[in-house]
């Protein structure tokens, strides 16, 4: 029986993808050397990282002025980094708290300048997108987190700022279209849609970071990595080869356009399916729902063991809640196939009409 997984991160990745990099890992080179050995600065290695860089910007529509950089030290690192480079005395920056993400970010930026909480859903148990809110006119940016993993919240529509945005897209990236346009940078960890664990990408508008408010040291300095095309040292070279394994499968599922129709689809089946039992209910509210990360809770608690106990038996992996909202989640990131979640879905609606 075929397993699907649907954890959070590390995730699932194509099955291309698994079975390429497998082969690069025995031979890569024309003189049979294996990915993992060759050096950073070989030519085969600077092929990888240049066509990681122009596919991710041909897939997002990145616009002139912009840097595609594959960093380490995941999101986390960039909740510092940013502000770190970006806010100061006197120079403020705008955050809406939309769960334990964003409160990371919000945390470490704290350390570097002047924060301010523009709207939480806290209140709530971060079940909602705040709107609406008001938005100071003297920001230097303003933070969000596309997608809430842990909540299973999603930003379908980006606040309208005169500030440049700057997002942690770690769950949502190339997962559908954005206008870049609006963000003076961008992140995310590679390994919830894009890749492996290891590598960051960061897409930058150069000016936004061309001059740092402090004496930044030079791991931590956008410019560093802009001016060495992300190998001022030695880049994680597995993750970025696997990276670009992956682009280069969503250029060819039709780019992210086609992505973003198969994800609703994904989507609303699952939504659907829990919307029409009687055991399971979504607990966010529906116009902010995921179409990444479906969270969803049983009414009967007694059940909920032997739920997961169905979706294992039915190769379902990985549904088990995180422990802040209780219940279920199933990540079903762009790798995730429709014969996935109509597995699931079948198992909630059977496991429906045996105990509901
Ligand atoms: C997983 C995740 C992170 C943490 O990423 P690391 O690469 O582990 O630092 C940050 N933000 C979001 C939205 C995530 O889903």
């Amino acid at each position: 029986m075929k397993v699907f997984n649907f954890y959070a991160g590390p995730a699932i990745l194509p099955e291309e993808v698994f079975k390429k990099a497998s082969e690069a890992v025995l031979r890569y080179t024309k003189t049979g050397l294996s990915i993992l050995e060759i050096s950073h600065r070989s030519s085969e290695f600077v092929e990888i990282m240049e066509e990681a860089q122009s596919l991710a910007k041909d897939l997002l529509n990145v616009p002139e002025g912009y840097e595609v950089l594959f960093l380490q030290g995941g999101a986390s690192t960039q909740f510092l980094m940013t502000a770190m480079n970006l806010v100061g005395k006197g120079v403020p920056a705008g955050f809406i708290d939309t769960g334990s993400w964003s409160s990371k970010a919000i945390k470490e930026a704290r350390l570097f300048g002047e924060i301010e909480v523009l709207a939480s859903s806290k209140e709530a148990n971060y079940s909602y997108i705040p709107k609406d809110f008001h938005i100071p006119e003297n920001l230097k940016y303003v933070h969000l987190t596309s997608n809430n993993t842990i909540f299973g919240t999603q930003f379908h529509d980006f606040p309208r700022t005169s500030a440049p945005l700057v997002a942690d897209m770690s769950s949502d990236i190339f997962s559908r279209p954005i206008d870049v346009s609006r963000f003076g940078l961008l992140y995310a960890g590679a390994q919830k849609n894009m890749g492996p664990a290891g590598t960051t990408v960061v897409i930058v508008r150069d000016e936004f970071v061309q001059d740092p408010v402090r004496e930044v040291p030079t791991m931590m300095n956008y410019t560093t990595h802009i001016a060495k095309s992300s190998m001022f040292n030695t880049p994680p070279v597995f993750a970025v080869y696997v990276s670009l394994l992956t682009l280069q499968w969503v250029k060819n599922s039709g780019g992210v356009v086609e992505i973003d129709k198969k994800n609703k689809v994904k989507a609303d089946l699952l939504y659907e399916t829990i919307d029409n039992s009687s055991l399971f209910y979504g607990p966010v509210r529906k116009e902010d729902r995921s179409r990444m990360n479906v969270v969803f809770l049983i009414r009967d608690e007694r059940l909920s063991n032997s739920f997961l106990q169905a979706c294992e038996d039915a190769g379902c992996i990985g549904v088990k809640g995180h422990r802040s909202v209780g219940g279920y989640r199933a990540s079903i990131y762009n790798a995730m196939s429709p014969e996935g979640v109509e597995r699931l879905s079948s198992v909630i609606q059977e496991f429906d009409q045996t105990h509901g």
